[in-house]
């Protein structure tokens, strides 16, 4: 018995041409063949974009280590910072939009991990080596704990912020 393919239902917007600068308003099936199947010309297409070269080149190592020294990752002159975590709109040496970043709690998770692994260590040492009072080296280890972290949440803030700009996330994918 013949039994005749369904077609299936294509949203009439993945008709649109995929060409790059593509001038064409009138929708094409050229994503779809009759039937509705992915057509090879369009696998090509697909991968011509996704391999096609950036048109600027971003290393992503300046970059990091720009961020680490709270510095613009683009120009590693400019500050990064507004204030101690505000990071600035736009870099006051180069003009790169600085604003897109979207660090959020990153580099709190970070610097816990980094704060927490070293304070690990510390309080073994600590205790094997030296036994202070109970008193002393919870008060030091409380100290230390602190200022380690808010020295390295701006730089691990900067990191994220510079690691994002290098690899084009979210909104610093321009050509600045
Ligand atoms: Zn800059």
């Amino acid at each position: 018995m013949h039994v005749k393919r369904a077609t299936p239902k294509v949203p009439s917007q993945f008709f649109a041409c995929p060409g790059v600068n593509c001038e064409d308003s009138e929708p094409t099936p050229f994503l779809f063949d009759k039937i509705g199947r992915i057509t090879i010309a369009t696998k090509r297409v697909v991968k011509m974009i996704d391999t096609a070269p950036l048109d600027v080149d971003r290393p992503m190592k300046p970059a990091m280590w720009n961020g680490l020294r709270c510095r613009c990752p683009n120009c590693g002159e400019g500050r990064l910072f507004a204030g101690y975590l505000k990071v600035t709109d736009r870099c006051a040496h180069c003009s790169t939009d600085l604003h897109h970043h979207r660090a959020d709690d990153g580099p709190a998770y970070l610097t816990i991990l980094v704060v927490g692994h070293i304070m690990g260590f510390v309080m073994h040492l600590m205790w094997t080596q030296l036994r202070p009072e109970p008193w002393v080296m919870a008060t030091t280890l409380t100290l230390f704990a602190v200022v380690l972290s808010l020295f390295l949440l701006p730089r691990l803030k900067g990191l994220i912020v510079a690691i994002q700009w290098a690899k084009r996330m979210h909104g610093f994918g321009g050509t600045a």
